[in-house]
């Protein structure tokens, strides 16, 4: 029987998980687990290309580790990219099969360079943040999947990444990297409640995301007041707020009340309020369930920590199996271990 394909994707410890990151990834990771055999790397390497705060940074990364196991990641599954420094040696590596130019097109470059020199960072644009995407196609070359799950906007950082491994394989005359293909499943776009023409997102501020692990006060609170009507919709159709609390019925597969509050609004006698308070439902009931895992594992906190540095060291070993390989094509000396 051949192996099962790989599929290799990481999250960034930048904060809380909330609804837009469970729907629109973290969600769809716990599926895939069932048919593929996955690799999730919580990348702390990559949370350093912007200013940061280095004690937030190591809270945020087990504080991610432990939310990710509460919504059924097994840890098997999950590393800690700092604990695997093979991905920087790539990195080093691939950065010399890579373009400069074509680094300083990348759409989030451009977008995040420029943020930099607004929010008073005295314009400073560290290399890191120019470089992130060969960082980026090291994690996912490093561990050779199939497949690679991606949402629009990282479509042009995994055409790099093929674009790199190509590169390699040219120069070094063997077809070593397999080109990795995007995984596209239908997952929804969740948008923020305080301006639903935006994405749910952390780094909007507070009041545009909602966290998955609130308490139920502040998830119905936040349902409460998502704004359903900015004025500026075409007469007859749903307005972008009300779209959005349908979406995130669907996405939370209450389907029952999707459907009679759908019949509802088509007969123009849908009442905002039973939508938001199915939509709070919903959300607190996945909530609860995540919160109880959560509570779980912080009962076991040394021990789950112990697990992840042990699933990490095993899955470290592919990288170092990769590093060695690709330092013998490249006419580096290696080290053995
Ligand atoms: P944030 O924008 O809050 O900083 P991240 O960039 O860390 O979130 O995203 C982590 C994962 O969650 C990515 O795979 C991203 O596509 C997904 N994601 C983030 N926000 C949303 C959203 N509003 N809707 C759907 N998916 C989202």
């Amino acid at each position: 029987m051949s192996e099962t394909k790989r599929v290799l994707s990481c999250i960034q410890p930048t904060g809380d998980m909330h609804f837009g990151n469970y729907f629109g990834a973290v969600k769809n990771w716990v599926k895939l687990q069932q048919t593929y055999t996955c690799y999730y790397g919580v990348v702390n390497y990559h949370a350093m290309t912007m200013p940061y705060n280095p004690k937030k940074l190591r809270n945020n990364t087990w504080e991610l580790i432990f939310n990710l196991l509460s919504t059924g990641i097994d840890h098997e599954r999950l590393f800690i990219q700092s604990l695997v420094p093979e991905h920087a040696e790539l990195s080093w590596i691939l950065n010399c099969f890579t373009s400069y130019g074509q680094l300083t097109r990348m759409t989030q470059f451009k977008d995040k360079s420029a943020q930099s020199g607004e929010q008073g960072g005295e314009g400073f644009i560290s290399a890191g943040l120019l470089n992130y995407p060969v960082l980026q196609a090291a994690d996912i070359l490093i561990y050779r999947p199939s497949f690679v799950p991606v949402g629009k906007d990282q479509e042009q950082h995994l055409e790099l990444t093929r674009n790199i491994a190509q590169r390699f394989n040219n120069q070094v005359g063997k077809e070593y990297f397999i080109l990795p293909e995007p995984l596209f499943t239908e997952v929804p776009k969740v948008m923020s409640p305080a301006d639903p023409t935006r994405k749910m997102s952390k780094s909007a501020g507070d009041k545009h995301y909602i966290n998955l692990f609130a308490e139920e006060k502040r998830i119905r609170k936040q349902v409460r007041s998502a704004v359903t009507d900015t004025g500026d919709t075409p007469e007859g159709e749903m307005s972008a707020g009300v779209r959005n609390l349908f979406e995130l019925l669907k996405a939370g597969e209450a389907m029952d009340a999707y459907q009679s509050l759908q019949s509802d609004y088509e007969a123009g006698a849908l009442k905002y309020v039973d939508l938001k308070d199915a939509v709070a439902d919903t959300l607190v009931g996945i909530s609860e369930q995540v919160r109880a895992r959560r509570a779980e594992l912080d009962a076991n906190k040394k021990e789950v920590k112990q697990q992840i540095k042990a699933s990490t060291a095993a899955i470290r070993k592919e990288a170092q199996q990769t590093i060695a390989e690709v330092k013998d094509l490249a006419g580096l000396m290696n080290v053995r271990f």
